[in-house]
């Protein structure tokens, strides 16, 4: 196996909001001994910890190795905007799968925000959950009619969904920069490094063993189990899930190349006055636009505000990126003009070529599920426990397994990517002028 390169804290991390306003972390330690389990996990984020939870409810012994800290992944960097469905519509999904899978795949996903909320409530996870519904607005006359489609599918389908637009649409975003766009009630937020922590604290009180610092270097087959072995220590056991999503690294080649890895950013202001915060969003809900480059955007329980976009596509990100994202947030909202902005940080979203998650089994016992498109808060969550129902053998929940595919010239990804953002913006701001 080659090397294993992992992931550092940088220095824009430690301005994470989420970092400043979480609660702390259950303790954990490094691995530093051989162990026994039945499933070993690698990855403390919200798929590796909700797929611990569901194979500790069904009574597995499980241990979850994580390279640095719990949630040092995306889960602990991103929006938190707890977003119900996948990237393709559920006309899509029917299509693509047909009736029965393709309906099988729309209620999955589509009941995935509750998933969340019901876990939360369950457990009582404090992470300044709310259910108040996320809107999507269209940033162009093309796009308000694809969410007249989604909006329509969604209703079709009795899920608590209305479109908006004039006056009621800028009430409820508190600005009028978008003329129309969709409402849909299931969504909500969290705080997104306060829901990884409070996953593995359920996880530990269930039972499974959680290792942090544990970075797993190599994954080994000797006879009918696996090893996954850090440098300090290693677990044998019958099942592997690589949990490793957009920060996979070297340690399962197939993995990295199954998915484009863009950076994404954001920044916050320190909490509003409450006159400033009153007109923003005031029904509490969050905000992701229609671009191809997307804002995203919301309050934090503080009633800071939070926006956040794809910025690059490393983690090299430069302090123009977060000054772009300054400009569209007073663009939209000209009262946050001369507001400080102390929080910035930056994660990374893992893209497939389908835009679905895959799901796969990369040989007997070791298994894996990733690329959640940047919708994965709901979703990884939902496959977390998709996988850990399907180990343990409870088949309750149905998602299809297939082999992972490369991304055709992944060696040529990072200026493809490249040109491919310019693209995008340029169709972006298009879009807007048409
Ligand atoms: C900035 C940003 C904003 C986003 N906003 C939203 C949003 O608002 N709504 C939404 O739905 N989705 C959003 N997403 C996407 C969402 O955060 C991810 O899809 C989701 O968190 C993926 O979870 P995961 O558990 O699969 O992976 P991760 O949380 O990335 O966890 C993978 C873990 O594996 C560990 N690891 C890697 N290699 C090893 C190894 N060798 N040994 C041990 N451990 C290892 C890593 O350290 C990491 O902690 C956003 C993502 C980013 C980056």
């Amino acid at each position: 196996m080659p090397p294993v390169t992992v992931t550092t804290v940088g220095a824009d991390q430690q301005r994470s909001l989420w970092r400043v306003t979480a609660p702390l972390a259950p303790a954990t330690a490094p691995l530093e001994q051989t162990a026994d389990a039945d499933v070993v996990i690698i990855g403390a984020g919200y798929t590796g910890l909700s797929c611990a939870i569901a194979l500790a409810e069904a009574r597995h012994s499980v241990v979850v190795l994580e390279a640095h800290e719990i949630g040092h992944g995306a889960s602990g960097r991103n929006g938190g905007q707890v977003i119900p469905g996948l990237k393709h519509d559920p006309d899509d999904l029917v299509a693509r799968y047909g009736r029965e899978r393709g309906e099988a795949l729309v209620r999955l996903s589509g009941g995935a925000a509750d998933r969340v909320f019901a876990l939360i409530a369950k457990y009582s996870i404090d992470c300044a959950a709310r259910q108040c519904g996320w809107i999507q607005p269209a940033h162009s006359a093309a796009a308000a009619r694809m969410i007249v489609s989604r909006a329509r599918q969604w209703a079709a389908r009795r899920a608590p969904v209305e479109l908006l637009a004039g006056e009621g649409l800028a009430h409820l975003l508190g600005t009028s920069a978008y003329r129309a766009g969709w409402l849909d009630r299931r969504a909500g937020s969290v705080q997104p490094l306060g829901y990884v922590r409070g996953l593995a604290g359920v996880a530990l009180k269930l039972g499974a063993r959680i290792h942090t610092r544990s970075a797993v270097t190599r994954i080994v087959r000797r006879g009918g189990e696996w090893t996954a072995a850090t440098t300090r220590g290693e677990v044998r056991a019958r099942q592997v899930v690589l949990a490793t999503d957009a920060y996979s690294g070297a340690l399962w080649p197939e993995l990295a190349t199954n998915q484009l890895i863009v950076t994404s950013v954001q920044t916050a202001t320190e909490p509003l006055p409450d006159a400033i915060r009153s007109t923003i969003l005031p029904g509490g809900n969050v905000a992701s636009d229609t671009r191809k480059l997307l804002y995203y955007f919301r309050l934090d329980a503080d009633g800071r505000f939070v926006i956040g976009g794809r910025g690059a596509v490393t983690d090299d990100v430069s302090p123009g990126v977060y000054a772009t994202l300054r400009r569209a947030a007073t663009t939209m909202y000209p009262v946050l003009a001369g507001v400080p902005w102390p929080y910035r940080w930056y994660g990374r979203v893992g893209i497939t070529r389908d835009w679905l998650p895959h799901l796969a089994e990369l040989a007997p016992g070791v298994w894996t599920v990733l690329g959640y498109c940047g919708r994965g808060v709901a979703m990884a969550t939902t496959m977390g426990l998709v996988l850990g129902d399907m180990l343990s053998g409870g088949h309750r929940l149905f998602y299809p397994a297939a082999a992972l595919k490369p991304i055709p010239l992944y060696r040529l990804r990072r200026p493809v990517l490249q040109a491919g953002i310019a693209y995008y913006r340029l169709l972006d701001a298009l879009a807007r002028a048409a």
